[in-house]
């Protein structure tokens, strides 16, 4: 299977046969969450597109190093611009909390819900504040090599003197003449050379909290620099492929290959991935946007926009509905389809338990195996791999039925197809049905002890609401009145 796994590339704009630079290993870079925020839907999908990738590259035979990081310090508000206010310390300021709890708590919050979601943890987790030495070596790399400058303890990148010899916008194809229309005139570009340079180092004001001595100044690392340096310090000068949303090609992964081929002389990424987004009402589902709906919303169904919970099995089925370059859009109608049918996959697989053996076969198990996996080696093309696994499920269900028949060897091939494909590569789980319904339970039992505590509140009987508030903090559950309800969450 290995010699035939191609990927879209996004560097080449074509579906490449994979080949690894130093096989059997992999080096596989992803960009992870900016830890400032409960994780919602597109985070997940991110998450769950590389964990096919992952599990599905081990499948294969290869053994691979996954590094995903996490963004806690750097990221901009305007982070085109290099303006703004650090999202993490802008949160913190609103939390009154130290940035670093802030970073940890929405890590921790990241972390718990990609497990729920049955997605593995990468490799290597690096904290982008865990390596300001290595960026800040970086940066020295880069003014050495005459890409960069310093202006008032700030270093910028010097696009102009970059493409001189290089070609800043080969991924993204934008072009120089039509990113300077669309740059705006902002306070900061008077420390720039040229509007379109960005920063590698900003020098912080004093009232900025996360900031390191350098040489320059004491300051903070610019965001794109992170994933230059980490990638190259755990998966060396040249690794295979690199992933992210599609919304960070640009400016994020250009500024990553420029970095990186001015400090090093070459490019550093061999196959770049970008997993398309989620989409709300037609437009995409962005923290930015306001339009988001987070994980622990859709588990407990606390949100307008839901018409009831979904558990994390649905959730991640219905992320593999679509393959990944292609939009998804949010309904309540495309995540009860999903239910269903993970449901009706679930119940084949136990059919197929106990499915009885005949003498002949009346289906060619071998070309629904080959099907699956020309499916998966189609640039990860997964929904088409879950329509023949259905078809699987039709033909178990006839056998069951006594209208088909399937050799004693024929079973076996589909009992090992259904292992492969469902539990291993699209990472789906059984077991975990039974605990689902076990938080459905809680969550509609939490739901009527806050319809008891309204009407408790009503009839002005404030022993008996704060009563059942107490009890509920006690069990960890912590309640938060709004206009629009009450809401719960866990912790
Ligand atoms: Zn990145």
């Amino acid at each position: 299977m290995q010699n035939q796994f191609y990927i879209y590339n996004s560097l080449t704009k074509k579906k490449e046969l994979f080949k690894p630079v130093n096989p059997p290993h992999v080096g596989l870079y992803v960009c992870g969450p900016t830890v400032y925020s409960e994780p919602h839907l597109g985070h997940v999908r991110m998450a769950i597109t590389y964990d096919v990738l992952f599990r599905y590259l081990n499948h294969i035979g290869y053994k691979v190093r996954y590094v995903r990081n996490i963004t806690d310090v750097g990221h901009l508000e305007g982070d085109l611009a290099d303006e703004g206010e650090d999202k993490i310390e802008k949160k913190a300021k609103i939390e009154q909390l130290e940035p670093m709890e802030v970073a940890q708590k929405y890590k921790n919050a990241f972390q718990h819900i990609l497990e729920l979601l049955n997605v593995l943890p990468p490799s290597i987790e690096p904290l982008a504040s865990g390596h300001i030495i290595e960026q800040q070596t970086m940066i020295r790399k880069i003014i050495d090599n005459g890409y960069a400058y310093e202006t008032n303890g700030s270093v910028y990148f010097d696009i102009e003197k970059y493409n001189l010899k290089h070609h800043y916008g080969r991924l993204s194809g934008r072009k120089i003449d039509d990113l300077l229309v669309n740059t705006r005139d902002l306070d900061m570009q008077g420390e720039k050379r040229y509007p379109l340079d960005f920063a590698l180092w900003k020098k912080a004001d004093s009232a900025h909290l996360m900031k390191w001595p350098s040489e320059w100044s004491e300051g903070f690392p610019g965001w794109h620099l992170e994933c230059s340096a980490m990638g190259t310090k755990y998966l060396g000068d040249t690794f295979d492929i690199h992933g992210g949303g599609m919304d960070l090609l640009f400016p994020h992964h250009e500024c990553e290959i420029a970095q990186t081929v001015a400090a090093n002389g070459k490019d550093h990424v061999k196959y770049w991935m970008h997993n398309n987004m989620i989409t709300i009402d037609g437009q995409k589902m962005a923290r930015s946007l306001n339009n988001f709906i987070t994980l622990n919303e859709f588990f407990t169904g606390m949100h307008p926009k839901l018409e009831r919970a979904y558990t994390p099995m649905t959730v991640r089925f219905f992320v593999l509905q679509a393959h990944y370059r292609s939009t998804l859009d949010f309904s309540n109608e495309a995540l009860q389809a999903s239910e269903k049918g993970l449901a009706r996959l679930m119940k084949g697989i136990q059919v197929l338990k106990d499915l009885k053996s005949s003498a002949k076969s009346t289906v060619n198990t071998g070309e629904l195996v080959l099907n699956c996996y020309h499916a998966l080696n189609d640039d990860l093309n997964y929904p088409v791999a879950i329509s023949h696994l259905f078809d699987g499920v039709r033909f178990i269900n006839s056998v069951n039925d006594g209208k088909e028949s399937v050799s004693e060897q024929d079973l076996q091939e589909l009992k090992k197809l259904f292992q492969n494909m469902v539990f291993d590569v699209l990472g789906l789980t059984e077991k975990q049905e039974e605990s689902e319904k076990d938080s459905l339970l809680n969550s509609e039992l939490i739901e009527l002890l806050l319809e008891f505590r309204n009407e408790a509140k009503l009839k002005k009987d404030f022993s008996t609401a704060d009563k059942i508030r107490e009890q509920l903090n006690k069990l960890g559950i912590q309640i938060k009145d709004t206009k629009d309800g009450t809401l719960w969450e866990l912790g």
